[in-house]
């Protein structure tokens, strides 16, 4: 059997054509459009470009694109301060802080200082705490997990009582997207490296969610026939056929694991679209409550 692909391109252009559809009314209607601030501390060559492509990206959905740098010698202060200054800037709808930090910034307490209106990548420790708890709703979902349901919900994936296994536990991708499958109703099983016998913990998964950045870690025998794969991993692989002398690959062998799953995310064109896709909805969510 060869898996259905969920094309998370597709589906990202799908969902920003809607969100553009939004903005332009809105924009009719208020004469006023959403704005997305991104800060980005440092050089990090990769951070820069993700920095680069939500700004794009948010220009093309019709919204306004705030872009900020600071050096990587900036002090908490600086930070915190360009933080209190978005908060108070009503052009702002959301206000995103390029992660990871430079090593001498406190991370959470620059993550704390964003207001939660405008906590558009939803790592607010509220925004998380009412995540993970039943019954409360988050302002903001974090983006690469939300965009993971989304492709699961587009693509008619049935969850309630399904057995998903995420592996990975970071704050940022397998923590929350395993809150969000227990939200709906799946039965879920977390893993990471001290996890034991990790092949047949996967074997058992009807969803399988792999988020652990170790290129190619999910072989074809790990997984049950006819699963939904979710493929979160993008890690760089020496390749000297290509100019750049590398190539993306997922968490998951891709080729050979489609061959068993009955659908599956390709890497590059799955979850990274996305998790883009997820945070102009997240800005425009911030926006549709301020009009
Ligand atoms: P982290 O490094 O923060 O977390 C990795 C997790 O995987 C940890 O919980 C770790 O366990 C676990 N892990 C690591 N090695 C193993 C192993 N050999 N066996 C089992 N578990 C293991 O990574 P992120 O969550 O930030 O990112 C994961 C991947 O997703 C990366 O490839 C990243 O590039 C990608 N990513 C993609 C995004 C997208 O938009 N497509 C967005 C964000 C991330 P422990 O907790 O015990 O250390």
């Amino acid at each position: 059997m060869t898996a259905t692909l969920i094309d998370g391109s597709a589906i990202a252009a799908d969902i920003r054509a809607e969100i553009k559809t939004r903005v332009d009314a809105l924009f009719e209607a208020t004469g006023r459009r959403p704005g997305l601030a991104t800060v980005l501390v440092g050089e990090d060559p990769a951070s820069q470009a993700y920095v680069r492509m939500k700004g794009k990206n948010s220009v093309e959905v019709g919204m306004e694109s705030f872009s900020y740098k600071l050096p990587a010698t900036a002090s908490q202060e600086e930070v915190e301060e360009l933080v209190r200054e978005l908060n108070a800037n009503p052009a702002v709808n959301g206000i995103l802080v390029q992660l990871p930090l430079p090593k001498h910034l406190n991370e959470e307490a620059i993550l704390g200082a964003i207001s939660l209106e405008k906590d558009v990548d939803g790592f607010h420790p509220v925004n998380i705490g009412r995540l993970v708890m039943k019954g409360r709703q988050p302002l903001f979902i974090p983006c690469t997990p939300k965009g993971c349901m989304e492709l699961l919900r587009r693509s008619g994936v049935q969850l309630e009582g399904a057995n998903a296994v995420v592996l990975g536990r970071s704050n940022i991708v397998g923590m929350p997207v395993a809150a969000l499958l227990l939200h709906a109703n799946a039965t879920v099983t977390t893993c990471h490296s001290r996890s034991k016998d990790l092949p047949g913990i996967c074997r058992a998964a009807d969803v399988l969610v792999a988020a652990v950045g170790r290129a190619e870690m999910v072989k074809a025998d790990w997984i049950k026939p006819g699963a939904v794969v979710i493929d979160v991993g993008v890690n760089r692989v020496d390749d000297p056929s290509k100019k750049s002398g590398y190539r993306l690959v997922g968490d998951v062998a891709f080729e050979e694991a489609r061959e068993v799953a009955g659908a599956i995310t390709p890497v590059p064109g799955g979850v990274g679209p996305m998790t883009i896709a997820m945070l102009l909805q997240n800005t425009l969510d911030g926006f549709e409550r301020t009009v």
